[in-house]
C-alpha cells in the first residue's frame, strides 16, 4: 500500500494532511482514476491531460511537470506490483491555509497524494446480466465537466442508486439526459449510438471517448446529440461508461425493463471491441 505524498513514497497508514487542507475543508480539489491492467496504465496521457486542464479550470498551479506526473504514477504502480489491475487514484488540492474561502495569499504549495486502490471491473456474469438504474434530478452545479473532489451531489445522489439496490443513478437536468453519478451514459436506438454532447453539465470521460473511437473505426453508426427523458426511455439499449465500470449495460431503468430486459447486441459488440482494444493496447 505504498502511496506518493507531496513528493515522498510512504505506507498508507503513514500518509496524513493537516486539517487545514483545503481538500479537507472546502473539497477545494480535482482528481483523476486511472485503470491499470497487469501494470499498464490505460490512457495515461489523456488522463493527465484532463487532470492539467482541472488544475487550470480552478486555478490550482500544476504541481508537477508532465515527466514528473508519469515517474510519481510508475513508481506507485511499481510499488503496488502485487495487485493484478489497478485502480491510480490522483488527488491534488489548492494545499494548507488558514479557513477562508478565497485562495490563500501568499500561496501555498498544493497537496498531491497519488495511491492505489485494487481495480474491480465488471465480471463476466456482471456483462451478461447487465444492471439495473433510476433516474433522479441532476441537482449538482454547472461546472460538471470540472472533476472535482467536492461530490456531495454525487454522493447522495449515488446513496439513492444503493438504497434502491441498483447500480448507478442515472440524471435529468431540464428533461435532458446528463450522465451518471460516476459514469457516463449511451443509448442505442434502432442501431444508432447515440450520447449527449460533452458541455458544462457533464464529465467529459475518457471511455467516453474511446467508445466513440471505437465505434468510428468499426462502423458503427453513432449521433453525438442531447438525449431526452423520453428518448431516454424508449431507448434499445442503455449503456454505463467509466474508467472502471469499462461499458455496462443498463437493463431496468426505475424498474421498467429496457428492451427485452437484456443486454443489446450492440453493447456485446462494443463490450468485445472494447476488451480487444484494451488487450492491443497492453500488448504494445
Ligand atoms: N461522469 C462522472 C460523474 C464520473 O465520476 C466519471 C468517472 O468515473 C465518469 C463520468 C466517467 O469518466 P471516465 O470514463 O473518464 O472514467
Amino acid at each position: 500500500d505504498t502511496v506518493y505524498l507531496n513528493g515522498s513514497f510512504m505506507p498508507l497508514a503513514q500518509a496524513t494532511v493537516p486539517v487545514l487542507d483545503r481538500g479537507f475543508i472546502f473539497g477545494d480539489g480535482v482528481y483523476e482514476v486511472i485503470p491499470v491492467y497487469s501494470g499498464h496504465p490505460f490512457r495515461l496521457e489523456e488522463h493527465l491531460a484532463r487532470l492539467a486542464m482541472n488544475l487550470e479550470a480552478v486555478r490550482i498551479r500544476n504541481p508537477l511537470v508532465i515527466t514528473a506526473w508519469h515517474d510519481a504514477c510508475s513508481r506507485v504502480i511499481a510499488a503496488n506490483a502485487r495487485l493484478s489491475d489497478q485502480s491510480l487514484y490522483i488527488q491534488v488540492t489548492r494545499g494548507v491555509a488558514p479557513r477562508d474561502q478565497a485562495f490563500p495569499r501568499p500561496d501555498v504549495t498544493p497537496t498531491v497524494l497519488i495511491m492505489s486502490m485494487p481495480l474491480v471491473t465488471p465480471g463476466p456474469e456482471l456483462v451478461e446480466s447487465g444492471v439495473s438504474a433510476i433516474t433522479a434530478l441532476d441537482i449538482r452545479w454547472q461546472r460538471c465537466n470540472i472533476k472535482a473532489t467536492s461530490l456531495l451531489a454525487n454522493v447522495l445522489l449515488r446513496q439513492e442508486a444503493v438504497d434502491h439496490g441498483v447500480a448507478e443513478t442515472l440524471m435529468l437536468r431540464e428533461g435532458y439526459l446528463t450522465e451518471g453519478s460516476s459514469s457516463n451514459v449511451f443509448i442505442v436506438k434502432k442501431g444508432v449510438l447515440q450520447a449527449p454532447p460533452k458541455s458544462q453539465y457533464m464529465l467529459p470521460g475518457i471511455t467516453y471517448d474511446v467508445v466513440l473511437e471505437l465505434a468510428q473505426a468499426h462502423g458503427l453508426p453513432f449521433d453525438i446529440a442531447p438525449v431526452s427523458e423520453a428518448q431516454l426511455r424508449a431507448a434499445d439499449e442503455i449503456w454505463l461508461t467509466s474508467s472502471t465500470k469499462e461499458v455496462l449495460a443498463v437493463v431496468t431503468l426505475d424498474g421498467a425493463k429496457v428492451n427485452d430486459g437484456k443486454p443489446g447486441p450492440v453493447f456485446r459488440r462494443m463490450h468485445a471491441l472494447y476488451q480487444a482494444f484494451k488487450n492491443q493496447v497492453m500488448r504494445a
